[in-house]
């Protein structure tokens, strides 16, 4: 395992533009997630199946959006996807790629 990343400004460079690019998707997953959980919340307090069944439509968009992201957003490196499929990070914050260890981000 290589314990020292590769610093390529072009690569950083390419990869912070990319991730602006996928900003709002970011805000949408975030947004819809929250309405989901709201919705949750509200179906059980008011004992309502179809405030949950919105619940799953809200979930179900922040699963596809998620999606979008992790399809359109690859490393300029290696071309594979440096998300994490199980934290949900914005695209711009991840600071190496796992596969390559290219920086995405200038690390000064
Ligand atoms: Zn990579």
């Amino acid at each position: 395992m290589k314990t020292k990343a590769i610093r390529d400004p072009k690569i950083i460079a390419a990869w912070q533009l990319a991730a602006t690019g996928s900003k709002w998707q970011f805000k949408l997953v975030i947004a819809s997630l929250f309405i989901a959980f709201l919705c949750l919340g509200f179906g059980i307090f008011l004992q309502n199946i179809f405030v949950i069944g919105f619940f799953f439509a809200m979930a179900f968009i922040a699963l596809a959006a998620n999606a979008a992201i992790r399809l359109n957003l690859a490393c300029p490196h290696c071309t594979q996807c440096p998300l994490n499929p199980f934290i949900l990070s914005q695209p711009a914050s991840i600071e190496f790629c796992p596969h390559c260890f290219y920086w995405l981000k200038s690390p000064w």
